[in-house]
């Protein structure tokens, strides 16, 4: 059984370190609380060392919303897989927001995501098709095409920490979450695709739903059979409601 994965994409906020520390020492309690989910909070990078120092060490995983796929170098504003090491254990990579506002390609995050599983962080590689796609019928294909670009530079899949998170575009931040049925069609097709890229590492990698979860429709998701988790931003800035939708995710799977 896979362990449902749970992120929150803090994205540009809170802007203030004295919040940022309060809401990580909330999510630390409540990752200690539940040991049968794994909980991740991506803080800005400003605050990534920060953050490890004052609520590291327990069960909560830290992670990035986006790294270079270089080591070093004259790439200005950026950070590289090697600074992330020792301060996160995870990076999402090809948030719709970096794809859409500072020209995130296919391409790019294929070389991340392989960077990444090469520098020993897991990636979280999103994926989702925008609202003109899905009214023109593309779904299916701009999800093909994005995860195959996605996994594309990993020589395997099995045991590389891969997690993808599908959000489609059109729900992001706006309250119109798509159904559990939906979600987990698209969840299933990822999951095909992953089985022939490489049917060892297939089952091993959790899907996350993304887009307008709350902990009022958090549980219609994690009732499906392929999706393990949810990428969370609005209400991941809400530590009660963070911790509501941990809870809805642990149901079941409490530990002994
Ligand atoms: C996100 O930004 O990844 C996201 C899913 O945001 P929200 O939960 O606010 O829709």
């Amino acid at each position: 059984m896979r362990t449902p994965v749970i992120a929150g994409n803090w994205k540009m906020n809170p802007t203030s370190l004295a919040d940022a520390m309060q809401l990580a020492l909330s999510c630390r309690e409540t990752a200690d609380r539940l040991p049968t989910v794994t909980t991740v909070i991506c803080p800005p990078a400003i605050w990534l060392a920060e953050v490890r120092r004052v609520a590291g060490g327990g069960r909560l995983q830290i992670g990035a919303q986006t790294m270079h796929f270089e080591e070093k170098g004259a790439f200005t504003g950026e950070t590289s897989p090697l600074m992330l090491a020792g301060v996160a254990e995870y990076v999402i990579i090809g948030h719709s927001e970096r794809r859409q506002y500072d020209g995130e390609t296919d391409e790019r995050v294929g070389r991340k995501v392989a960077s990444a599983v090469a520098h020993g962080l897991r990636p979280v590689a999103a994926v989702g098709e925008r609202a003109d796609e899905r009214h023109a019928g593309a779904t299916v294909a701009v999800i093909d095409r994005q995860v195959r670009a996605a996994v594309g530079g990993l020589e395997r899949i099995a045991r590389s920490g891969l997690v993808i998170a599908y959000e489609p575009v059109w729900a992001i931040g706006t309250g119109d979450a798509a159904s559990g049925e939906d979600v987990q069609s698209v969840a299933s097709q990822i999951r095909t695709i992953l089985r022939e890229l490489d049917p060892e590492g297939a089952d091993e990698v959790p899907i996350q739903y993304g887009g307008s979860v709350t902990p009022d429709n958090a549980a219609e998701y994690f009732s499906q059979p392929d999706i393990d988790g949810a990428l969370v931003g609005g209400a991941c800035l809400k530590a009660d409601a963070f911790a509501a939708i941990l809870e809805a995710a642990a149901g079941g799977r409490r530990a002994s």
